[in-house]
């Protein structure tokens, strides 16, 4: 079903999809199948909407933030298992997930309060400066299936607490956990038109719409490269504010004096979270020569217990891939790097035992020797295989890590403290990991460099996006 002004109602056309559970091939549900048209209603609504939120107090914006908290919250087990069943992660990592999307209804419901204009010396003593926030306006929101509840509220609680008005297009695999979000939206009591839902099985029509209506501030997208690379070419013609989320390829490098069982650990909990459909995971695991061994065997060990299988099942620590799609890129990519001479340590092909072959199942993998005439070198994976690579030196290790045109997070482990801040400092990402694989909160800012992206989501930079900055002179 489609949210428009405070209702939930039916696709204009009539039509609707299907939604698959990955893990069995299962349709799980039949959802509205939005069009340009009720694209356009919704973003009508949202104009009508942002009238009079954007006129409420910060403080009465934060108490319906709040509430979203708390009805999130309440939900949090039902929300969970909605979101195994349509994405496939684990139960215990999608109540995870729901924790950290609710955490953005509160973190909002504070920062909401704390959009502080300025007072500025003047160059004349007969003038006045000022300078005040205000909200953008009417805000179009994409989102990507990886992390379905979360990618939602990172962007509907920061614009909500500025002030704006805003349309979320979820992504076609996941339409279920965002009709739940906007159920807690509408509970909350958040007035009709200020938060409203476009699910659809074609979203370049919908995209069209954000891109071309005159009536869309600001397009916030979290998806691939391309597709936010092409919107953002299009939104650029009616000077559209621009957040984007995008892509990534993560370097995580291991140094000498780390301990090498530790960073394995990591590693292997990192790159295997979410099946590897993280756009900060690991796609290039840069070892020093001289520990490689010890590495590979912790790697290895923690590899060969992960178990496959639905989500719902209480010995599951690995889903499936979102579809039959990813399942061959992923295989293309083992492939192509074994073609190429990597040395396959396991996994590197689908699973199908035990009524895995209903899913979209790949056995998770550890590939060594990788090197950068593979595709896995240069593209993104986003599925369950860690590349190892070796190195010997810090500066020829950073040069590599940075040869990239993505720069959204990067790993280091290191128990040297001048080396860590080097790395801190010279690694061209938004997100750099210190010994430490989850660097993300919703009180900090989250986003990256070069091709992935602009902007911040999350801490105070996040409701920055949602803002305009305007400056009085006043002669007195
Ligand atoms: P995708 O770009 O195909 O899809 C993302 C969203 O864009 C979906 O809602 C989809 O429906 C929509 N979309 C696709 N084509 C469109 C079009 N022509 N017009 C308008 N909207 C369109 O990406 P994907 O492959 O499904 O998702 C994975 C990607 O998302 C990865 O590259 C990953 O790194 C990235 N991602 C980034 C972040 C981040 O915060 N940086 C977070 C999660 C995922």
């Amino acid at each position: 079903m489609l949210y428009i002004d405070g209702e939930w109602r039916g696709a204009a056309s009539g039509s609707s999809f299907e939604v698959i559970n990955p893990a069995t091939g299962e349709s799980i549900g039949d959802v509205a199948d939005g069009t340009r048209q009720d694209a356009a209603d919704a973003i009508l609504a949202a104009s009508g909407g942002f009238s009079g939120w954007s006129r409420f107090t910060a403080f009465e914006r934060a108490e319906y933030l709040y509430r979203a908290y708390q009805l999130m919250m309440e939900r949090k087990e039902a929300l969970a298992r909605l979101m195994t069943e349509e994405q496939g992660k684990p139960l215990k990592t999608a109540r995870n997930e729901v924790q950290y999307a609710a955490d953005f209804f509160l973190w909002y419901a504070e920062e909401a309060k704390r959009t502080y204009g300025d007072v500025l010396p003047a160059p004349r003593s007969d003038q006045r400066f000022l300078v005040i926030r205000q909200p953008v306006g009417v805000v179009a929101a994409i989102t990507p299936w990886n992390y379905p509840v979360s990618m939602i509220t990172r962007k509907v609680a920061p614009a909500l607490a500025a002030g704006c008005s805003i349309v979320v297009k979820p992504a076609e695999q996941t339409p279920l956990c965002a009709m739940e979000v906007f159920n807690v939206i509408h509970d909350a009591g958040i007035p009709a038109g200020v938060a409203n839902l476009i699910v659809t099985a074609d979203p370049a029509p919908i995209g069209a719409e954000f891109v071309e209506n005159p009536a869309v501030a600001k397009i916030t997208f979290t998806g691939s490269t391309e597709v936010g690379t092409m919107l953002a070419g299009r939104a650029a013609s009616q000077m559209k504010r621009l957040s984007l989320e995008l892509g990534g390829h993560a370097p995580f490098i291991v140094f000498d004096d780390a301990d090498p069982a530790y960073a394995a650990k990591g590693a292997s909990l990192v790159k295997f979270l979410n099946t590897g459909q993280a756009c900060i995971s690991p796609n290039r695991i840069y070892v020093h020569k001289t520990i490689m061994e010890p590495f590979l065997a912790v790697l290895e060990e923690r590899v060969s217990r992960l178990r496959a299988g639905n989500g719902l099942a209480d010995d599951t620590s690995i889903g499936p891939l979102v579809d039959h799609a990813a399942l061959e890129k992923v295989d293309h990519q083992v492939q192509d790097a074994v073609g190429h001479g990597a040395r396959l340590h396991s996994g590197g092909h689908r699973l199908t035992d035990g009524g895995l072959d209903r899913g979209f199942f790949y056995a998770p993998t550890v590939l060594s020797g990788v090197t950068p005439e593979m595709e896995i070198y240069n593209n993104e994976t986003f599925g369950p295989v860690a590349p190892v690579i070796s190195f010997t030196d810090e500066v020829e290790v950073l040069a590599l890590a940075n040869r990239t045109t993505y720069g959204l997070a990067a790993y280091v482990y290191t128990q040297q403290l001048g080396r860590a801040m080097r790395m801190f400092e010279e690694l061209n990402y938004g997100i750099i990991g210190v010994n430490d694989i989850n660097p993300t909160a919703a009180a900090a800012p989250f986003g990256g460099m070069k091709h992935s992206g602009v902007g911040r989501e999350g801490g105070r930079e996040g409701i920055a996006e949602y803002l305009e900055t305007k400056l009085g002179g006043f002669s007195v």
